[in-house]
């Protein structure tokens, strides 16, 4: 089992579901309870016979030099492979083959605010990214809080380039006024329940969907923030907002929601994923509970771990998210916290919006895009000053967040979804926010020059996106 996962993860016996893949099924009647993905369109399927990849395949603890025969939508063979007749053969040499990223964490704001992103043109930054699955958040117009809407999602994202899973809402219209029903959502496709964008303020239930959520086949993913304390905050309260005389955010605001989350998790003995870390003490806070036992994963974002609060003073709305950039100690926090196990998952919390809205310093919404850039990023900022190798990081972006959300993905293997990032971890490219793929180009890594270049992505045996 991966680093930072002492036993958190619930056996197939355990949880009664064996299987969470194309469709899943309850072990104890064997019936279909769920399609968490539809089917996708075979139109650009073609036979590919990938040569010379050092294949990081850390799921299986690999790291080789060798060959991926991909026919059908699946890997058929890996190693050494003489030959597959009729073949696209890809020359791999001096590039990374590794199983398709797993973000965990993104806005791809369909339905309703399609002027920022739909799920296509999101499936495409992720292709893009090296991205082969996705979760989807529902703060969306309206909020994933129906099945109806659920459906809406999966239905669209079948044309899409990435496999788009659906996190559902905690409560209708994340107003934390009326629990949604889970089960409904459960049925509909979601594997998922989150309110992101804002925490379930009402704390019964966050711990009723949090206490139903396994039985169900569901993660919870807690956006965690007091709202009394964050009120009216732009950026992180601190130095640098004094200096700008912008209104804060502590870090308390972030911190009592952790420490809220885990307090449920540990009193129900049930799991809980912490989104978006960016603090010392809420990293502390998971670390410590983690010591105990109690079943909480958590992720973070490589802005958090690559940037601080001294960007605010571009006065560039792009730097602003929510979690916001936080001091140069809370960086430095996320790197340790990657580093032993207590962080989990990168995640993106990729969320576009357009520059109109971005224009605005003070009044420009939170959020910033990341799928095209959160490889590189996180190669420049983890791998190359060694503090993790590529097998780990892989774990950190694919095998990981796979597990932690219970799909079929994370892992290279024979008879496997060829889900596969083709990636030169040596190239180094700067960012240009108008060569991105996506709607939006709100991106707080433009300009900055990135190490690791994606070189192709598949998915479902199609190329999804060739660089
Ligand atoms: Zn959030």
């Amino acid at each position: 089992m991966a680093p930072g996962f002492p036993g958190l993860f619930l056996s197939s016996d355990e949880t009664g579901l064996y299987h969470r893949g194309e469709i899943r099924y309850n072990r104890t009647d064997s019936t279909q309870i769920q399609k968490a993905q539809p089917e996708r369109m075979s139109n650009r399927m073609e036979n590919l016979l990938i040569r010379g990849a050092r294949i990081v395949n850390p799921a299986k603890n690999e790291d080789y030099i060798g060959d991926i025969a991909v026919s059908n939508g699946k890997i058929t063979a890996m190693g050494q492979i003489d030959e597959l007749p009729g073949a696209r053969v890809i020359d791999a040499k001096g590039l990374v083959a590794a199983p398709g990223l797993v973000d965990m964490h993104v806005h791809l704001r369909d339905p309703g605010f399609t002027q920022k992103e739909d799920i296509l043109t999101g499936c495409r930054a992720a292709a893009a990214g090296g991205v082969t699955s996705l979760l989807a958040m529902p703060n969306t117009n309206p909020s994933t809080d129906s099945p109806e809407t659920v459906e809406y999602i999966l239905n669209k994202a079948k044309d899409a380039d990435a496999h788009v899973y659906v996190a559902a809402a905690v409560t209708k219209g994340l107003k934390s006024q009326e629990p949604c029903d889970w089960e409904a959502l459960a049925k509909a496709g979601a594997i998922a329940l989150s309110d992101d964008g804002r925490p379930v303020e009402n704390t019964r239930f966050l711990a009723d969907a949090m206490n139903a959520a396994p039985s169900l086949g569901l993660t919870v993913t807690a956006h965690c923030e007091d709202l009394y304390l964050a009120k009216g905050g732009i950026m992180h309260e601190g130095c640098v907002s004094r200096e700008l005389d912008v209104p804060g955010i502590p870090a308390a605001a972030e911190d009592c929601g952790t420490a809220r989350e885990i307090a449920v998790a540990e009193a129900y003995q049930v799991p809980v994923h912490i989104c978006h870390v960016s603090t010392r003490t809420s990293m502390n806070i998971i670390r410590d509970a983690k010591k105990r036992g109690v079943a909480v994963t958590a992720e973070t974002c490589p802005h958090y771990f690559m940037m601080t609060h001294e960007e605010l003073k571009k006065r560039d709305a792009d730097y602003r998210m929510n979690p916001p950039l936080r001091t140069e100690d809370d960086r430095q926090a996320m790197i340790e916290g990657l580093l032993d196990g207590t962080l989990d998952a990168i995640a993106t919390d990729h969320a576009p919006h357009t520059p109109e809205e971005k224009a605005d310093f003070r009044k420009s919404p939170n959020g910033s895009i990341g799928m095209e850039t959160s490889l590189a990023a996180s190669i420049t900022q983890l791998v190359k000053t060694g503090c993790l190798t590529l097998s780990q990081l892989i774990e950190k972006m694919s095998v990981n967040p796979a597990k932690i959300l219970k799909i079929s993905a994370g892992v290279l293997e024979e008879d496997g979804c060829a889900d596969i990032v083709l990636f030169d971890p040596k190239e180094q490219w700067v960012v240009d926010e108008n060569a991105l793929h996506g709607k939006s180009k709100n991106t707080p890594f433009k300009g900055m020059t990135l190490t690791g270049k994606v070189k192709m992505t598949i998915c479902g045996g199609k190329v999804v996106y060739e660089g």
